[in-house]
């Protein structure tokens, strides 16, 4: 037999509906893609460029396993300006995206049958990586009343003896939600008083839309500073998916155990990808700006056509670049003769018969709920709405 714990593993819902989305296009049909979080944007110029120059410069060979020492720099000034956060460089774990610093977090954090507290909904990927790593998630539902975000009371109510971090992620996938401070300190408190990990996943923080303001959680206390393991990366910032950095800022000790663990796993990442990192989080941060901005109307555009279809709604998003849908007053409805079971039935249907790829709730915990993505231009985003719309006009 193969891995119990690799079997028990599901792939991720949402590279595999990208995968169909681009494979359909590639096939010549015109889908609209509202599945994966990755922004339509090209990499910035100043960012290739300096991957180029590494190239030419023969930056080609290992680094540091944590990642090359000036990067590290950069982001623990990028930590101070933009957080109030204090690291050290040797506090610092550069990686390969920020999947690959989770991977790192749990492997350093858990031993087999502790548990790890996930705020649901909940990005794909938490659950399984801590599965990977010996832990167990235990899935706490949030309410739509508190727009999906955990409060003290579900916390509490959700600990154990075996409980040994928390995950929070704001802005969120898939809610697109957004913490407060008041929130956050409601976690950090009942994280210290219980002695808890808190892991902040944070990839989405340059991505708020509206009066909302990015809080780490780390900057609270000096004693949440020390229980948090704060998780970003180049990703989603700056449209560079597929250059794969992500990073961690941790207490020492767990940076070092984290870099033990990659020195064997995968040793550096990518010297040039690192260089057109560093490019990035140095450079200027117009290009961000320009992205947020056109995400922003995007999102007014999304949130006000989802009000107008009869049967639609959703909760407006204040960050991240996803609207979750609500389509629990459509289920049961019928398109011709198939039924709306659920939302993976929504969805399955939605891309079948109108060629729109959305992700079904029931991937992030959020069964009655579909994702959709406004990683796409404002041209797809209008057809890709009159489709969804046509879709519900022909429900019966
Ligand atoms: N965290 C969240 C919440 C995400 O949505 C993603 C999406 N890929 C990641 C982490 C990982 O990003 P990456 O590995 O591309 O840096
Ligand atoms: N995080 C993005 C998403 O939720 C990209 C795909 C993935 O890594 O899951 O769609």
């Amino acid at each position: 037999m193969l891995s119990r714990k690799a079997l028990s593993i599901t792939p991720s819902p949402t590279l595999a509906i990208d995968a169909k989305a681009k494979q359909l296009k590639s096939e010549g049909i015109d889908v609209i893609g509202f599945g994966a979080g990755e922004p339509d944007f090209d990499t910035p110029d100043h960012i290739k460029e300096a991957a180029i120059k590494a190239i030419a410069g023969g930056f080609t060979k290992y680094t540091p396993v944590a990642g090359s020492l000036d990067l590290q720099q950069a982001i623990c000034r990028k930590l101070l300006e933009d957080n109030g956060l204090s690291y050290q460089p040797a506090e610092i774990v550069v990686s390969n995206g920020a999947k690959h610093s989770l991977t790192n977090i749990f492997a350093a954090l858990l031993n087999p049958g502790d548990q790890v507290i996930i705020p649901a909904p909940y990005w794909v990927s938490y659950s399984e990586i801590v599965k990977l790593n010996d832990g167990v998630p235990v899935i706490v539902q949030t309410q739509k009343k508190n727009s999906f975000k955990l409060t003290r009371q579900e916390l509490l109510g959700a600990l154990t003896e075996k409980t040994k971090a928390i995950l929070i992620n704001s802005p969120n996938n898939p809610t697109g939600q957004v913490y407060t401070r008041e929130e956050l300190e409601a976690v950090a408190d009942v994280a210290v008083s219980h002695n808890l990990y808190v892991i902040s996943d944070e990839i989405y923080e340059k991505l708020i839309y509206g009066n909302f303001a990015h809080v780490s959680i780390a900057s609270l206390n000096e004693k949440i500073k020390d229980l948090t393991i704060v998780v970003n990366g180049v990703s989603k910032t700056y449209s560079m998916t597929g250059w794969r950095i992500g990073y961690t800022a941790s207490r020492r000790e767990i940076a070092q155990i984290m870099s033990s663990v990659q020195s064997h796993a995968t040793s550096n990442p990518n010297s040039i990808a690192q260089k057109a990192a560093l490019a990035a989080i140095t450079g200027s941060q117009q290009c961000v700006a320009e992205m947020r901005t056109a995400f922003a109307k995007r999102r007014d555009y999304l949130v006000q056509q989802i009000a107008s279809i009869p049967g639609l709604s959703c909760i407006e998003p204040t960050g991240a670049f996803y609207v979750l849908m609500d389509t629990s007053s459509l289920l049961g409805r019928n398109f011709l003769d198939k039924q709306l079971t659920d939302s993976a039935k929504f969805a399955e249907l939605l891309l079948e018969h109108f060629q729109v790829a959305v992700v079904p709730g029931i991937s992030f915990a959020a069964p009655t709920y579909v994702r959709l993505s406004y990683t796409v231009s404002m041209e797809q985003l209008v057809k890709g709405m009159e489709r969804i719309a046509s879709f519900v006009r022909a429900l019966s």
